[in-house]
């Protein structure tokens, strides 16, 4: 951790469903001076955030939306704390829909989690970490999240169509962490961002650097890169499992 700064590691990436040779879904793990915060937990993360983190360590979860792809590895969180750790109370902050779409999963979850619910326009603190929220372009409840520490900025869009725009969290965001589910011209559904969207709107909103995400699993992701960049202005980053970057 470099000190002052913000901190992003990868956990997982793939858009909508798993891909292969380790292709998890959407998680991140944030670090901002001494918090530590699980930003998102889709399929197949919860074994990378073991490799990355003490999960003792963890002082909140985030959970942008109820789709599978973000929020199902929180069950495996719940195991160990519960039976293995014996840990209880971990703050989960997320829109609604995300509580009960997992109580599916547990017979009872016990008092492992402290449930916050979320929504458009409100902010919270977690230790050295200040977020806020924007509700998107996606049909369930769905959260961006800024986080703030130290004067830089991470946002990160969650899963959004092209109504939403990250100009919401103001302007000169140190990185922008967008989704861009799908090339331009194969866009199969609106609820989800093109690469080019993805650079489009990350011009507009002044992003100084530009990570883009959850991509389709098949589809080519240096064209990705390629068209979000020509939209951005400037080469954009491509998220990868295990990648950590400094804000
Ligand atoms: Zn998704």
């Amino acid at each position: 951790m470099v000190n002052g700064r913000l901190e992003l590691t990868v956990l997982g990436c793939s858009g909508s469903y798993g891909a292969p040779a380790g292709g998890a879904c959407s998680s991140y793990l944030v670090r901002a001076g001494g918090t530590t915060i699980w930003l998102d937990c889709g399929n197949g993360s919860f074994a990378n955030l073991q490799q990355h983190a003490n999960v003792a360590d963890l002082d909140a979860v985030v959970i942008t939306h109820a789709h599978p792809d973000h929020c199902v590895d929180l069950y495996g969180l719940h195991v160990l704390y519960r039976y293995g750790l014996g840990r209880d109370c971990l703050p989960v902050f997320t829109p609604e829909g995300v509580e009960k779409q997992l109580a599916s999963l547990v017979d009872n979850w016990g008092d492992t989690f402290d449930w916050h619910t979320v929504g458009d326009g409100d902010a919270t603190t977690i230790g050295e970490a200040q977020l806020r929220f924007s509700r998107t372009d996606h049909p369930p409840p769905t959260v961006a999240v800024e986080v703030a520490h130290a004067n830089h900025r991470l946002v990160y869009t969650s899963d959004t169509g092209p109504e939403w725009s990250p100009e919401v969290f103001g302007p000169g965001v140190d990185l922008l962490l967008s989704e861009a589910t799908y090339q331009h011209d194969d866009i199969r559904t609106p609820i989800h961002l093109s690469a080019r969207q993805a650079g489009e709107k990350a011009r507009a909103a002044k992003a100084k650097e530009l990570m883009i995400t959850h991509l389709w699993p098949s589809i080519d992701p240096i064209a990705s890169v390629e068209e979000a960049s020509e939209a951005f202005g400037r080469l954009v980053m491509l998220a990868a499992p295990h990648l950590v970057t400094h804000v």
